[in-house]
């Protein structure tokens, strides 16, 4: 399954609520899956993980915004809750607001087991597109020999740091075109 470039963070929360934690749906998902799919992950990993981000963005939107009201209902209606209720901070502030969003896209598509989503970011470091998802580091790992430290580790790199890294280029690249 591929949660490509076309779903906002909200829609992969959508997609973690329908197609992931329905009753029924997650066990048949779970029996189906084979050796050469990623494992689907268990239902009640899903309700937490959807839980910890609706928390984590509601937290930082009152943190930033002592105003903003009662978070929506809907578990994906909390992303566009949390731009309208920051929209009038400083850049800093919506800055750091439109990395955790993104952030949090990379995170379900993770959890849904799609890794390729990495692979559409360049190296932080050296630039290049071969990044790939290490379960185990739960890190991108990118694989140019030539991008490695000291050591001839190969260079790691978080959702986080994806994100920031991600966030700006696009500002970087916003102010070029202006
Ligand atoms: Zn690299």
């Amino acid at each position: 399954m591929s949660t490509g470039d076309d779903y906002t963070p909200a829609a992969r929360l959508r997609l973690l609520q329908t197609e992931f934690l329905q009753p029924g749906r997650g066990r048949h998902h779970e029996r189906t899956a084979t050796a050469t799919e990623p494992a689907m992950p268990i239902r009640a990993e899903v309700y937490d993980h959807i839980r910890a981000a609706v928390d984590e963005a509601t937290e930082h939107t009152r943190a930033a915004a002592p105003e903003a009201g009662a978070r929506p209902r809907e578990a994906d209606q909390v992303y566009s809750w949390m731009v309208e209720q920051t929209a009038h901070l400083a850049p800093e502030r919506q800055r750091a607001r439109d990395t955790l969003i993104y952030r949090h896209g990379l995170e379900h598509a993770i959890v849904m087991g799609d890794f390729k989503t990495v692979r559409r970011h360049a190296c932080p470091s050296c630039g290049t597109w071969g990044l790939f998802w290490r379960r185990d580091r739960e890190a991108a790992v990118c694989v140019n020999r030539f991008c490695a430290d000291d050591d001839g580790i190969a260079h790691a790199w978080t959702l986080a740091q994806l994100a920031e890294d991600h966030i700006t280029r696009k500002e970087t690249s916003a102010r070029r075109a202006t």
